[in-house]
């Protein structure tokens, strides 16, 4: 276990959007030696032959400055073999860009001649410069499934539209944190629970680091997705209103609370929170590179002013 002087991390937990966003502003902060984020694997979906790992891939094209500006995908690709699966007559429900398609094939062949998917996604990101370790937070499957369907289906097929009446998880025994990620929390100075869907972007990940994360000596410090009392992008409303929690960073708080207590230290947040829970109000909204690395810099200087109060964490520095 590294001792506190060594331990210099900043690790964020992230989905496609909100976290994806606050890990580039990171990047920006703390440079990419320092980086880790954990990413969720419950969106993946195989399909055309590869393998889609939509969130660890939009994060990764987030810190290459890869990402389109429609928010997901590779900027500038083009749509050919799309187009070509329609002339066959196929029902191409699942848009998949040229560059994107390639790149997952190659996902799907590295890991049929047996790396694993952390080990595939850092030969991808080898290959387009991504300096931080982006890291799926568990190598076996595990799948989200929206009232019986899977995520790509719900948020494509029904439009990612509520009430929602059910989130359950398909996993291959019980999913496990990967070295990496074990690697990337023990030298943790602070872990950032990115702005991301709590019930669909990062449940998944607590199924997977939730005990680590428990027994983690650092700050955990969340980053409210809800800005200015709306969602920015998202069914985030419809997954808090299916655990009855309203729309809100208390609400978001409370969802956190119930699958996982004890694990926040921090709230960063543009609303008033109520609460023992130590709390900074600060603007969140990430719409530009200035004010991505400013909220960036902000949680995390609030987060290094925080001890963690989970049991057995101790002092920081031994
Ligand atoms: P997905 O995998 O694409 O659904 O992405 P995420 O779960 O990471 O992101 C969706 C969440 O990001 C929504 O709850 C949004 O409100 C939140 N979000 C998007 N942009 C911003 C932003 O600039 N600031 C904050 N605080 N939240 C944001």
């Amino acid at each position: 276990m590294p001792s506190g002087a060594e331990r210099s991390g900043v690790v964020v937990l992230a989905g496609g959007t909100g976290g994806a966003k606050l890990a580039r502003g990171m990047l920006d902060v703390v440079g990419p030696e320092r980086l880790s984020v954990i990413a969720n694997t419950g969106d993946d979906i195989e399909i055309y032959g590869a393998h889609v790992s939509p969130d660890p891939d939009l994060i990764s094209f987030w810190l290459a400055d890869l990402i389109d500006e429609r928010g997901w995908g590779l900027a500038g690709d083009t749509f050919r073999v799309m187009d070509g699966l329609r002339a066959l007559g196929v029902d191409v429900w699942f848009n998949l860009g040229d560059r994107d398609l390639a790149w997952c094939m190659e996902r799907a062949r590295m890991q049929r001649e047996g790396m694993r998917p952390t080990e595939a996604l850092r030969a991808l990101c080898e290959q387009i410069d991504v300096g931080a370790r982006v890291l799926p937070a568990c190598d076996t499957p595990l799948r989200t499934i929206i009232d019986g369907a899977g995520l790509q289906e719900f948020m494509i097929r029904r439009g990612g539209q509520g009430p929602v009446r059910e989130v359950r998880f398909e996993q291959q025994g019980e999913p496990q944190a990967t070295p990496e990620v074990l690697d990337a929390l023990a030298g943790a100075s602070c872990v950032i629970v990115g702005p991301s869907n709590p019930v669909i972007s990062i449940w998944p990940i607590l199924k997977a680091i939730g005990e680590p994360l428990s027994r983690q000596q650092a700050p955990i410090v969340l980053v409210s997705p809800v800005v200015g009392g709306k969602i920015v992008k998202g069914p985030t409303a419809a997954f808090l209103d299916t655990f009855n929690h309203p729309l809100s960073a208390a609400g978001v708080l409370a969802f956190y609370e119930q699958v996982a207590p004890g694990l926040i230290d921090g709230v960063l947040t543009d609303e008033e929170l109520p609460g023992e829970l130590p709390c900074l109000r600060a603007e969140t909204l990430m719409d530009t590179p200035d004010a991505r690395a400013q909220v960036a810099e902000r949680t995390l200087a609030f987060a290094e002013s925080l001890t963690s109060q989970r049991p057995g964490a101790g002092p920081r520095a031994q």
